[in-house]
């Protein structure tokens, strides 16, 4: 018999929460919880037990959450050092042996690697960071230590933008250089082959859409001869990967000068800027406009951001959604082929079906869909956690 330290005050979860974490969910909802100690500071480590008193697991609490506690260990371990150094190494461990062609990968993705509330990038020899949880925040320093043996990088900036940030009460803020000087505002990563200039203080998310990367590399595949167009191309990618696997051209369009301004020094650092053109504007209009003008082309790519960021306004966003692929769709030649993301992980693969094929319909066409893809390698999925599959791509051919 193992004999458990009594030191962390105890959650007494009822059956469907014991039910729920003993299968690996690790998002402890207020509904799940019979009792919670009256003095329980937020980021504060608990025990989790059932109403028998057995041990389920240990986490970390924010009592004035939605989602009050987060599991991070089975077993009764404390949330320190030894702990952050364990599941950073398996971390590493993991993406070491994954195929990844790029300087830029995630090296830890939250309750996919063990530890809910932390993302940690890395950029060559960098790291860039964001907190989600209180619970993390609290062990920020000591988290930083750790990355500092594990990963000796250059640099260690901390992301606070992140959207998850608010619902749980943590400041949104600028970001936080840690460790290292930037020589530049913008870094260069190499990525299959490719090159990429990486804005990691300011761009989305934490400066580069990783987890496209290899539908980046397969999408370009099929954009040879095609006349393409980039729709939502933040700082290029997928254009600049079509361009360069010999599309005819790319027209690439997003909203925001500053990701545009990127983009076109990624055409040029790769040596496509004849090849590419952009456009500054609104999606939703740029289709229907270049729809009435007659414009055509061979493939069209969708990459919005996520129009479903909590379950409640699913409605909305499935007009969202249905309305770039229709004029997307309309766009596309006889044989064309739509490249159509999301992700949202409201927005599920059933849904998403079910808006390509009112979609097809509306436009009085036919679709086929050629592959099917998630996010990269670097993102892992949890089973047990379904929010762990975000991203879901579609490529299909239209008659
Ligand atoms: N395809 C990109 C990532 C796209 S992220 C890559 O592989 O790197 C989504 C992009 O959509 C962002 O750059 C954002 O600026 C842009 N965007 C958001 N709303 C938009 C709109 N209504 N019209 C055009 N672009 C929009």
């Amino acid at each position: 018999m193992i004999k458990l330290s009594r030191m962390f005050r105890e959650i007494v979860l009822r059956r469907e929460g014991v039910a729920r974490v003993k299968r690996g969910y690790l998002w402890i909802t207020k509904k799940w919880v019979k009792t919670v100690p009256e003095d329980l500071e937020k980021g504060d480590v608990v025990r989790f037990v059932g109403e028998d008193g057995n041990f389920i697991a240990v986490g970390y609490v924010n009592p004035e959450s939605y989602i009050v506690g987060r599991v991070y260990a089975y077993s009764n371990r404390d949330f320190d050092t030894e702990l952050v150094e364990s599941y950073f190494r398996k971390a590493l461990d993991y993406r070491k042996k994954l195929p990844i062609a790029s300087s830029a990968y995630r090296v830890f993705f939250s309750e996919s690697d063990g530890l809910p509330g932390l993302i940690v990038d890395r950029y060559n020899d960098g790291l860039v960071f964001q907190v989600l949880t209180y619970g993390v925040e609290r062990r920020k320093d000591l988290i930083i230590d750790v990355m500092e043996r594990v990963f000796s990088p250059s640099f260690i900036i901390e992301r606070r933008d992140a959207p998850g940030r608010q619902l749980e009460g943590l400041e949104v803020g600028d970001p936080i250089i840690h460790k290292g000087r930037l020589e530049d505002d913008l870094i260069i990563i190499e990525e299959n082959g490719l090159s990429f200039y990486v804005d990691v203080l300011k761009g989305h998310k934490t400066g580069h859409y990783l987890d496209q990367r290899e539908n980046r590399r397969i999408v370009s595949e099929f954009a040879r001869d095609r006349k393409v167009l980039d729709v939502f191309c933040n700082t290029g990618g997928f254009g600049v990967y079509c361009a360069k696997n010999g599309a005819f051209s790319v027209t690439s369009i997003d909203i925001s000068d500053r990701v545009l301004d990127i983009a076109k020094k990624n055409a040029t650092l790769n040596g496509v800027e004849d090849r590419i053109d952009f456009i500054k504007g609104n999606a939703f209009d740029e289709l229907r406009r270049l729809y009435k003008k007659g414009e055509r082309y061979d493939m069209v790519i969708l990459d919005p951001p996520s129009f479903v960021k909590s379950s409640k306004v699913v409605d909305s966003a499935l007009r969202g959604y249905f309305d770039i692929n229709l004029f997307a769709i309309k766009l596309l030649r006889r044989g064309g082929i739509l490249v159509t993301a999301s992700c949202s992980y409201h927005f599920t693969l059933d849904l998403f079906m079910d808006v390509l094929e009112k979609a097809l319909y509306s436009a009085d066409r036919r679709g086929r869909i050629i592959d099917i893809r998630f996010q990269a390698m670097d993102h892992p999925v949890l089973p047990s956690m379904p929010e762990t599959l975000y991203l879901k791509l579609v490529i299909m051919e239209v008659y």
